[in-house]
């Protein structure tokens, strides 16, 4: 059998002015040391998408231990699989890994969760352990080629997502593949191809067998990815939903049709407010996931004009989906306060004393933006935000945040998540 060749080309639209600066000069130091360099991933995929790059990833032939000895501003990281950052003065830092091997099925050919993942290969087998043959172009700034092992370009051109090998396989090797899936799709608007889909179903209950934080992020990234709407859509289609969310998605299959519309333009809002910036809270976009749901919920409760029993029906309601996802318990206490102050600003009438004493809550400024995002969705009166928005610096009283109860998950990576 002759040797796989990728398809080469410099008939792409990626122009070298592009190309970050930094990635640039270290793939060309990394060439000049005799390393084969690529720009790999997303950063290939969004250049020929025509959008910019959240960040430019380099692969190379490089061993992390060559990479620290080329440059002085290297950090090696990751215990499973070792990996260079490079260090910049704006903060900027560079991801440069080291090709790495396929990983193998067992021998019955049934895949399982890769485990270990630390060899190092070539850049065909790089290409190949990737998710998507959309982010497994690579790309060398310096003969301005496209190298394509797997068939992406002609995926990217018929804006197919597809994965690289059999879908049951990948998913079941990395069931979080499956919401990496829905999150691009949503974000590039490309299908995923029929048998990606098929896949999905079958194997969709393999998410429980998936790291818990990786999938609370995935989640996230999907609620400030800009495309939140179309993702939580995909992924009630899916049956994703229902296995991550199952009380949002029992919810939606009700099928009342208001709540549901409530739902998705609050996702909508968020998506057009934010393009992918993190600059709210996550238990803030998280209430407004469950905001139509709770609403629905307390809505034909009298009693619920009651604090303590509004507080205590947001808890039954959240607290099974907490615990599942293993929410952080900030997030948890952030997502309670913003739906039962939803209910207390409602209520307060138009005295101010009144109104100081709900703004007073230490969760007030969250629900305030979870206020913001409703009444863009839901057409509420501005001027009403507006009174309540003047009450955002009231002084609030010290004290723990009412979050005890549920979670207990730890922060996923990347620490604070409010950058204004
Ligand atoms: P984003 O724009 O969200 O950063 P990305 O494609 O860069 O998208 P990352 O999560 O940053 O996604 O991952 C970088 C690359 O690493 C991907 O493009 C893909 O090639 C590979 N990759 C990431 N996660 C997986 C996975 N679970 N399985 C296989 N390959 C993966
Ligand atoms: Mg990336």
């Amino acid at each position: 059998m002759p040797l796989p060749t990728p398809v080469r080309t410099t008939q792409h639209t990626i122009s070298l002015g592009d190309i970050d600066d930094d990635a640039y000069r270290v793939i060309r130091r990394l060439h000049q040391c005799g390393f084969e360099a690529f720009l790999v991933g997303g950063s290939v995929r969004d250049l020929l998408l025509g959008k910019r790059p959240k960040d430019f990833d380099i692969v190379t032939g490089a061993r992390p231990n060559d990479v620290r000895r080329i440059f002085r501003n290297c950090r090696l990281i990751g215990r499973r699989f070792r990996l260079a950052h490079l260090l910049f003065a704006n903060g900027k830092v560079l991801e440069v890994a080291t090709f790495r091997a396929e990983p193998f099925g067992t021998e019955d050919g049934e895949a399982d969760l890769i485990t270990d993942d630390n060899e190092f290969g070539t850049p065909e087998s790089d290409a190949r352990r990737r998710d998507f043959t959309v982010n497994a172009l690579f790309y060398d700034p310096q003969s301005a080629e496209v190298i394509d092992w797997v068939g992406g370009l002609k995926d990217l051109e018929a804006r197919v997502l597809r994965t690289i090998g059999e879908p049951v396989t990948r998913f079941r090797e990395d069931p979080v593949r499956m919401l990496r899936a829905v999150k691009f799709a949503a974000r590039t608007g490309f299908q995923i191809d029929d048998p990606g889909r098929a896949a999905i179903r079958s194997e969709r209950k393999q998410l429980k067998k998936a790291a818990v934080p990786r999938l609370y992020e995935e989640v996230l990234r999907m609620l400030w990815g800009g495309a939140g709407a179309r993702s939580f859509e995909l992924m009630d289609e899916l049956g994703l939903l229902e296995i991550l969310l199952p009380e949002i998605s029992a919810w939606l299959s009700r099928g009342d049709r208001d709540p549901a519309e409530t739902l998705r333009a609050l996702l909508a809002t968020i998506d057009a407010k934010f393009q992918g910036r993190q600059a709210v809270e996550s238990g803030v976009l998280l209430s407004a996931l469950f905001w139509p749901s709770f609403h629905d919920l307390v809505r034909d409760r009298p009693g619920a004009r009651d604090p303590a029993v509004a507080r205590k029906l947001a808890e039954e309601l959240i607290g099974p989906a907490a615990i599942r996802l293993r929410m952080p318990r900030k997030d948890v206490g952030t997502l309670l306060s913003c739906l039962d102050l939803q209910l207390r600003i409602a209520q307060a009438g138009p005295k101010r004393t009144a109104r100081i004493q709900v703004a007073r809550h230490q969760g007030f400024p969250d629900a305030l933006d979870l206020l913001a995002l409703r009444t863009e969705a839901e057409g509420l009166d501005e001027d009403a935000l507006a009174e309540w928005e003047s009450l955002r610096d009231v002084p609030r009283a010290f004290g723990p945040p009412d979050d005890e109860g549920f979670g207990g998950g730890r922060r996923p990576r990347g620490g604070r998540r409010r950058r204004r």
